[in-house]
């Protein structure tokens, strides 16, 4: 028996074979030849992928949290105001990044399972002058998808700039940084990427750029500060040897073969494909009488799904009866609900078997428990959605 199970929870995820043996090449120098062409072909696969040809990609070995402090902490002075967009969880750590580094913080708090509305954010960015908007693009504690194309449209309208936290989306959701105008798209490389964990991933526009060059008082943050990353990131684009901070040699090396295949199967294709998975799973689920956490269907993200346990149901019971069927779901994580509910992610290389199988280990777990439902339905009906 293969003593392995699928790993299904919305980050780290399961990766591509090529990812991990790439992973276990032998460690080479930082300043190796065959590195600095690894690294300088990431940071240009990134531009694609991102779909900002005149961006300027940052990778830096830290977790997504370090991307999310880097975008704030080079852009905000102390004093700056700052809109916190929250769908959930990661909506309040960005309130606590931007308050650390001495924004004064206005936080517009979706219900659980919703999104802010367009008016209100339009309402706020009227009153005052905001110098940037903080978007999470699927809040990981909800499920929740927020659409970043019309919320920085009216960023822009207002001259406020505009990070969008990626961590659960980027390259799973559709993003299009340049023509949409995001000044920041972040994430780390555990998610959509399909890298292990280790990298904080982020690209930043010419205005982003702009605004961190006309500051009027230093970075606060010594390790995450452009200044000391710009001119290294540069460096290895153009093929030269330099130094600031050991880069992890390895992941960055899984990040080129991540990438190159994400290339390869064309951004397009790769989001196309995760909203297909991500709908015929959702079918599934509530073809069996579960309930979401996000309200409805059109704000239900596609790189995860957040579900109510149903009525009666044991929650750690069930997690443990899926982690005996050979699977990995995650609990909750929203304090207000973080018993109620479990999560599973279906991002970056995963297949429809493995969704098959974990269809298979929920409508078991559920049976175990005498949940009332047609036993095999789910999967029916996940099959049915590609016949
Ligand atoms: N933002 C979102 C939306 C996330 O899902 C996560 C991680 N679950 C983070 C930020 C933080 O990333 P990390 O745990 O890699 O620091």
């Amino acid at each position: 028996m293969k003593n392995r199970k699928l790993l299904m929870i919305p980050g780290p995820i399961e990766v591509d074979p090529a990812v991990l043996r790439a992973m276990g090449e032998v460690t080479t120098s930082h300043v190796a030849p065959n590195f600095i062409e690894s690294f300088g072909n990431s940071l240009e696969l990134m531009r694609k992928i991102w779909l900002a040809p005149k961006g300027q990609p940052f990778i830096i070995a830290g977790s997504g949290t370090l991307a999310m402090d880097m975008a704030v902490s080079n852009l905000i002075e102390p004093g700056d105001n700052a809109l916190v967009i929250s769908t959930g969880y990661f909506g309040e750590r960005y309130k606590n990044i931007l308050t650390t580094y001495g924004a004064n913080v206005t936080v517009l708090q979706a219900e659980i399972g919703d999104t802010v509305p367009l008016e209100t954010i339009e309402k706020e960015l009227s009153s005052k002058n905001y110098k940037l908007l903080t978007i999470t693009h699927v809040d990981t504690s909800t499920g929740v998808l927020t659409d970043p194309k019309s919320i920085v449209h009216l960023a822009q309208k207002h001259n406020t700039l505009s990070i969008l936290d990626g961590v659960c989306a980027t390259a799973g959701e559709e993003t299009q940084q340049e023509a949409w105008g995001i000044d920041i798209v972040l994430t780390g490389s555990q998610k959509a990427i399909g890298v292990p964990p280790g990298l904080a991933l982020l690209v930043a526009s010419e205005k982003a750029m702009d605004t961190w060059k006309n500051r009027k008082t230093p970075v606060q943050n010594y390790y995450g500060s452009f200044t000391n990353w710009l001119p290294i990131m540069q460096a290895y684009e153009e093929r030269k040897p330099s130094y600031f901070g050991t880069p992890p040699v390895n992941l960055i090396r899984a990040l080129e073969v991540s990438l190159t295949l994400i290339h390869n199967e064309r951004i397009k294709n790769r989001v196309a494909t995760h909203l297909q998975y991500a709908k015929a799973f959702r079918n599934a689920v509530q073809s069996i009488g579960l309930q979401l956490v996000p309200k409805n269907n059109e704000i239900a993200a596609h790189t995860m799904t957040a579900i109510y346990y149903p009525e009666g149901i044991d929650g750690n019971l069930f997690r443990k009866d899926i982690a005996e069927f050979g699977v990995i779901l995650a609990g909750g994580l929203h304090a207000e609900i973080k018993t109620k509910y479990f999560r599973i992610g279906h991002m970056g290389a995963i297949t429809k078997s493995d969704i098959v199988a974990t269809l298979s280990a929920i409508e078991s777990a559920l049976h175990k428990q005498n949940y009332n439902f047609e036993f095999g339905k789910s999967i029916r009906e996940f099959l049915s959605y590609f016949a």
